[in-house]
């Protein structure tokens, strides 16, 4: 068994070098002292220091450029941090390596309203699979995404609507006690914003928005490069945002809210209407089969050319469509990347966002929108988490 140290960057210049490896991979000291503007010397000194704390290491001669051969750093090998992304029906886990390369991961069906001690076993029970696997006792440090409101500083979920029990519940603390290592917590929504910066379509993209359409909608709200969370921690809350006055109630007790009209399980009812009326031959197959609809189901009864199905895509579409419009007006976002497990529907459900989101929208500011799917699946969340650690680790 291999310890990881414990550690993390104790100053501004080794923070930027971790974050420059981390992000572009092993660089030669004079690369690095280019990038940073600061001496060879000062380099040296600082890569030295991080690899007394395990967090660095020389790998080698560089490829010289003439004159004097520089030398290359790397992260340390030793690195391994840990990812724990949260939805309301199931859950992802993984280790990564330093540059948040994924080394193992499992996936496991959970359903969020047993409570924070039942999800938080079957997630850690799926954590030590995964160090076993990888061959390390102790991780650098985890990083969590559940699916609701997190108050960042405490580590704690507030009032989550679809988390009944998860309130005030001390998760960050839990997590870190029986990891014995520094833990993060955020909504899952910006832990696959992040995810997607890192390793994903916005890789690179300074000013993006995250939609993630699973059993909630919210929005993951990336500025100049960073996060953006907001005063309370909630900024991106999309799925509460009222779209018609006298619509369906809400899981937060409001009407006619965004989620209530095109989350996963605004889909799965709708779809088990149509199924019951009549409407929907495909849907009412799927139900007699199953005796409960999905919205995945959704997206199969399309597959097959059904008439209702298409209907309730576009008409989830057109609602996600109409917030989204009035967010490229307010934000003015170089890319949106739609995300979460109802993307499973695909392109029908994309065409009408877009359409809508293009349509309603000022052209100068979607003349160079790209609105894309997100092509992760399960391992943006896993990411995100480790890359939300690693920007702790990596800061002094
Ligand atoms: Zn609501």
């Amino acid at each position: 068994m291999r310890l990881s140290l414990a550690g993390r960057a104790e100053n501004a210049i080794q923070a930027r070098i971790l974050v420059q490896l981390r992000d572009e991979g092993p660089l030669s000291k004079a690369q690095l002292a280019d990038r940073l503007q600061v001496s060879r010397t000062t380099v040296a000194a600082e890569v030295a220091r991080l690899a007394e704390m395990g967090l660095a290491q020389e790998a080698g001669p560089a490829a010289s450029r003439g004159g004097r051969r520089s030398t290359l750093v790397d992260l340390s090998q030793e690195i391994r941090f840990v990812g724990i992304s949260i939805g309301a029906t199931g859950l992802s886990v993984g280790v990564t390596d330093g540059r948040l390369s994924v080394l193992a991961t499992r996936f496991k069906a959970c359903d969020i309203r047993q409570g924070p001690e039942a999800v938080l076993a079957v997630a850690l029970a799926l954590v030590r699979e995964v160090l076993h696997e990888v061959g390390v006792d102790k991780p650098m440090g985890a990083g969590i995404g559940v699916p609701g409101p997190v108050d960042f500083h405490r580590g704690v979920s507030v009032s989550p609507p679809i988390m009944p029990g998860w309130d005030g519940y001390p998760v960050r603390d839990a997590v870190s006690r029986e990891l014995g290592c520094p833990v993060v917590l955020d909504n899952d929504v910006n832990v696959l914003a992040v995810g997607e910066q890192h390793a994903g379509v916005a890789k690179g993209a300074q000013d993006f928005l995250f939609v993630k359409i699973g059993t909630g909608i919210g929005c993951g709200i990336v500025i100049d490069g960073e996060l953006y969370r907001g005063v309370n921690g909630c900024a991106g809350d999309i799925g509460h945002i009222r779209v018609e006055e006298f619509g369906p109630t809400c899981a937060c007790g409001n009407s006619g809210c965004l989620e209530a009209f095109s989350g996963g399980a605004a889909l799965a009812r709708d779809a088990t209407a149509a199924a019951r009326s009549g409407r929907s031959p495909a849907l009412a197959a799927l139900l007699e089969e199953r005796s409960e609809l999905t919205a995945a189901d959704v997206g199969i009864a399309v597959s097959q050319g059904d008439a209702q199905a298409v209907q309730l895509i576009r008409d989830s579409g057109r609602h996600i469509g109409e917030v989204l419009a009035g967010l490229v007006s307010f934000f003015n976002p170089g890319l949106i990347v739609i995300g979460g497990r109802v993307t499973g529907l695909g392109h029908a459900l994309l065409a009408e966002i877009r359409g809508v989101t293009y349509r309603r929208s000022l052209p100068l500011a979607t003349g160079n929108l790209p609105i894309v799917l997100s092509e992760l699946g399960d391992e943006g969340g896993v990411i995100g988490a480790a890359r939300l650690i690693s920007e702790s680790v990596y800061s002094p």
